[in-house]
């Protein structure tokens, strides 16, 4: 996608594809602390090398636009769960799904724990530098075990019935998986009891409706979801070594991304190619 660097008064301004700030990069074998969010993780799970090209030599890879109609979902069940909280009740769609022992946690930090541009659950990873952070959804609290439980509000538009198993199995749907496993972990880190099962709160916009007329029906599943952190520890091992290290990685050959600027590069370098020269496989 096109995407056009804005100055805060939103007026083009001139892209320069690295970012200004120095300290938005980290340097290898940096003492100081340094942040990495539960997404820069997942980048550095897709492709080691934009995670390395972003993290440590500071390029501004283009971005995407909001995702306001999820983010309003988000918005209006925070309200929803904050007023239970408040309350120390279960929400409505806690009763249908078994969970009428459960409440939302009440804990001074969660505005803070939901805050994932600022803030969100923090872990130092072992004697590092590194920071790891995730802005948690909401948490809710076994009252009979005091187990924490990790939860994610999804927003989607399909047809039909969810099947809450071909959720779960949807290869479109395994970032979701180790975006859990990752809160799991870092809430575990930070000393609490965490319960074996989290939950998607996954809200299907109806696309059979007979019209729009004002407003948007859902569908509402808790699909329930034993998290794993086992294999977390030692990626982010990877990752901190990776960060230390002074060497490109290797590129992922399924990215339509570094396809489409490697075509690019050749479309412009096009006279050198016709002298004969190869450019294959060297611009990347
Ligand atoms: S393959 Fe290239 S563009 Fe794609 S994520 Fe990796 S470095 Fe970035």
């Amino acid at each position: 996608m096109i995407d056009l660097k804005r100055n805060s008064k939103k007026e083009p301004v001139k892209a320069t594809g690295v970012r200004s700030r120095e300290t938005s990069s980290y340097t290898p074998n940096q003492r100081t602390d340094f942040k990495i969010s539960r997404g820069r993780f997942s980048n550095f799970l897709t492709c080691q090398r934009c995670f390395y090209l972003d993290r440590v030599k500071g390029l501004d890879a283009p971005g995407t636009p909001g995702w306001t109609l999820n983010e309003t979902t988000d918005l209006l069940l925070k309200k929803e769960f904050d007023h239970c909280r408040e309350q120390q009740i279960p929400h409505r769609l806690f009763a249908a799904n078994g969970l009428s022992h459960v409440v939302p946690f009440d804990h001074q930090e969660m505005d803070r724990w939901r805050d994932s541009l600022h803030h969100g659950l923090m872990l130092r990873h072992k004697n590092t530098s590194i920071i790891l952070t995730g802005g948690v959804d909401d948490i809710w609290q076994d009252t009979i075990t005091k187990k924490l439980i990790v939860v994610d509000y999804k927003s989607q538009a399909k047809n039909g019935r969810l099947d809450k198993q071909d959720y779960l199995d949807d290869p479109y749907h395994d970032g979701y998986k180790i975006q859990m496993d990752f809160y799991a972990y870092l809430l575990s880190g930070m000393g609490f009891d965490v319960h074996p099962t989290s939950y998607f709160l996954v809200c299907n916009a109806k696309r059979d409706d007979d019209g729009f007329h004002k407003r948007m029906n859902f569908d509402e599943y808790l699909v329930p979801y034993n998290w794993n952190s086992d294999w977390i520890e030692s990626k982010i091992d990877e990752m901190v070594a990776l960060m230390n290290q002074h060497q490109i990685p290797e590129p992922n050959e399924c990215c339509k991304n570094c396809a489409y600027s490697e075509q690019y590069a050749k479309a412009i370098h096009q006279d050198e190619i016709k002298q004969g020269q190869s450019l294959q496989g060297t611009l990347f």
